[in-house]
C-alpha cells in the first residue's frame, strides 16, 4: 500500500493533467469546410470563412501546440489556465511552442 502512495506521489504532472477532464485544447479540422456547397463559387466562400476564423483565432493570440497532421491542429492561447486541474497551457516542456 505504501509503494502504491509513493508512485502516485512520484507520478510527473503530465499525468495528473491527463487524468483531467476538461479540455486542455481545441481541435480545428478543415476536411469538411466545403461540405454542402453546391458551386464552385459557394465552396470558395465557405473556403474563404474558414481562412478568416483561422486568422481571427491567430489574431486573438492562438497557437498550434503541434505541426497539423492528418487534418487535426490543436490549438491552445498560451497561459490559459484550467479551472479544473490547474494546467498552464503552452508549457509543454517538448519545445513544440518554441519560437512563437
Ligand atoms: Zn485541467
Amino acid at each position: 500500500m505504501s509503494e502504491l502512495q509513493q508512485e502516485t506521489e512520484y507520478s510527473d504532472d503530465y499525468e495528473e493533467y491527463e487524468d483531467c477532464e476538461q479540455p486542455h485544447d481545441e481541435i480545428v479540422r478543415a476536411k469538411w469546410i466545403m461540405d454542402g456547397a453546391t458551386t464552385l463559387a459557394e465552396a470558395a466562400d465557405q473556403v474563404r470563412a474558414f481562412a478568416n476564423e483561422l486568422q481571427e483565432l491567430h489574431d486573438e493570440g492562438y497557437v498550434f501546440t503541434q505541426p497539423v497532421a492528418d487534418d487535426y491542429g490543436f490549438y491552445v492561447k498560451p497561459g490559459t489556465k484550467c479551472a479544473a486541474c490547474g494546467y498552464v497551457a503552452g508549457l509543454e516542456s517538448d519545445g513544440a511552442l518554441e519560437g512563437v
